[in-house]
């Protein structure tokens, strides 16, 4: 079940998506604010590991001086992909809520199928 404050986080996370002009953005909640956002920067960086998670959890980590982001939730457009989940996973972020599923984003792009299940 989504609450209306998550999905005013998740309205931000597309913004975030725009922004990039991908369908890729991510924002962190700590104390209940948003910390950071990002999104996906794999083209305009010439970075494969620029994505709209990877870029929000090095943000949320420079501003909390911490690798380990425990009291933290993670929004993201598009269900984690494996890079993305193991650094969710490494940080400790203990809650991820997303938008759509690998398999939706398959349809448009190609995307490793290993899901976040299968990672964490
Ligand atoms: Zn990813």
């Amino acid at each position: 079940m989504v609450d209306s404050g998550q999905q005013a986080y998740m309205r931000l996370a597309i913004q975030q998506a725009h922004q990039g002009q991908t369908p890729f953005g991510c924002l962190i909640i700590h104390n209940d604010q948003v910390i950071a956002q990002a999104f996906n920067t794999v083209s305009s960086s010439h970075d494969p590991t620029a994505h709209g998670e990877i870029n929000t959890i090095r943000l949320v980590c420079q501003k909390l001086q911490s690798h380990k982001l425990p009291n933290t939730v993670l929004f993201t457009t598009g269900k984690p992909c494996p890079m993305c989940m193991s650094a969710i996973l490494y940080a400790q972020i203990p809650q991820v809520i997303y938008g759509v599923s690998i398999a939706t984003i398959a349809q448009f792009m190609p995307q490793i199928t290993i899901t976040s299940e299968e990672v964490a």
